[in-house]
């Protein structure tokens, strides 16, 4: 006889739309546009390090904290781009992909009884994490402009929302799936919060080299008052097109660094010892990686938006990310769920609905669509969309 069920710990908690969208896709033969991960390759000259690393004998566990060369280039590109220096001994840690660097910082900061403000629609593993923590994830919507289909953060019911009890402020700029950015100003009043709560803040700031039409990222390390309060999450993922790779990583002070490395050393300990060699090499040949990133994604989301002429659907081009969402209000009534999987089996092109990031917004009519593919996919999806 099979044993019941254990007791879960997240008993809300299904398996990730991430999955379920890939999923669906394959089953169906779709296009997918639904998971994030790019169609192309790495660079040549990276993967060929890897297997040279691998040849020369580095597999064995890397250093619990990173490949200090590693954190010795990472520490000199944040200080190069922010201004900002980050101890590479004691404030930098490499973890498995950013997804591990958010649940170990979550974890070792919140205790039962806190608080954590996630701002919706957010990234599917922030909640859940705070909610293993004990803690209470607090839902802010980010405000939305229905003409304009822009986000941007609700000053008013996120000062709302934050209270004594406030331990943690976890942000996501450039932000998936909206693509909204931050600019100086918002970094100082969400410093002003901060400081007034004494809260902390998480920053995750994966897609910190893809935003477009000449924008620019503001990392919260370029604010010396949020510095000293936050963790800041990347990872080589989106940059370098190696999603599978799962490396990332967190640049925090002292403090705070310490605290996540407790953490860090008991769910991983330490990340692919030859592929750190690589990434460490790789970044001291071409310290020019991510200068023609955004140009790169930038022409594939016109591309695509220009592939979408003619159908019904509505958008702003976005301004970050590998994301474009598109509102399909004059297509149906019907929810995005829903939608999402109809249009996965005809006329084939797989989506995330927007509604599995949104515990606090409001019922949009968006889809959100990954151009991180070849013209070919990109101008197939558009044309299957067209259809409708
Ligand atoms: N944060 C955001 C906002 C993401 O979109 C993703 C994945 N694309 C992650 C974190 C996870 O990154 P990684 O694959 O490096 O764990
Ligand atoms: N971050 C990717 C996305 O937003 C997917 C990550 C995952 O599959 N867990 O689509």
């Amino acid at each position: 006889m099979q044993l019941p069920a254990p007791k879960s710990r997240l008993p809300g908690v299904g398996t990730t739309i991430f999955t379920v969208m890939s999923d669906a896709a394959s089953a169906h033969g779709a296009v997918n546009l639904s998971q994030g991960f790019p169609e192309f390759d790495p660079p040549a000259e990276l993967r060929e390090l890897v297997t040279w690393h691998m040849a020369a004998s580095h597999n064995q566990y890397a250093p619990m904290a990173g490949l200090p060369d590693l954190r010795a280039l990472l520490s000199a590109r944040a200080a190069a781009s922010t201004g900002q220096q980050a101890d590479p001994d004691t404030e930098i840690t490499i973890t498995a992909g950013a997804t591990e660097a958010l649940f170990c910082a979550i974890q070792a900061l919140l205790h039962p009884g806190d608080e954590a403000v996630v701002l919706d629609p957010a990234y599917d593993s922030y909640a859940p994490v705070v909610t293993l923590a004990g803690a209470r994830p607090r839902h802010v919507a980010l405000a939305f402009d229905p003409e304009s289909l822009e986000f941007s953060i609700d000053w008013v019911q996120l000062g709302a929302v934050m209270n004594d009890a406030t331990r943690l402020v976890i942000v996501n700029f450039p932000h998936n799936p909206t693509g909204a950015l931050l600019d100086a100003d918002d970094l100082e009043r969400l410093a002003d919060l901060l400081e007034q709560y004494d809260s902390l803040l998480l920053s995750d700031e994966v897609y910190e080299h893809i935003v477009f039409d000449g924008r620019r990222h503001s990392s919260v390390m370029s604010n010396k008052r949020l510095w000293r309060r936050s963790l800041v999450v990347s990872s080589f993922g989106k940059s370098l097109h190696a999603t599978g790779w799962k490396i990332g990583y967190c640049m925090a002070p002292g403090v705070l660094s310490q605290e996540l490395r407790k953490i860090h050393q008991f769910t991983t300990f330490s990340v692919s010892t030859p592929m750190q060699h690589a990434l460490a090499e790789y970044l001291a040949r071409c310290p020019d990686f991510a200068d023609n990133l955004s140009r790169f994604y930038e022409n594939k989301r016109d591309h695509f938006l220009a592939a979408l002429e003619g159908s019904r659907f509505r958008f702003t081009p976005a301004r970050s990310t590998f994301f474009q969402l598109l509102d399909y209000s004059a297509l149906s009534s019907k929810k995005d769920t829903e939608l999402a999987l109809e249009w996965t089996r005809s006329p084939g092109v797989a989506s995330i609905p927007l509604s599995v990031f949104s515990e606090a917004a409001p019922a949009y009519r968006l889809l959100r669509f990954c151009f991180a593919k070849d013209k070919s996919t990109l101008v197939d999806a558009a044309h299957r969309l067209r259809a409708l």
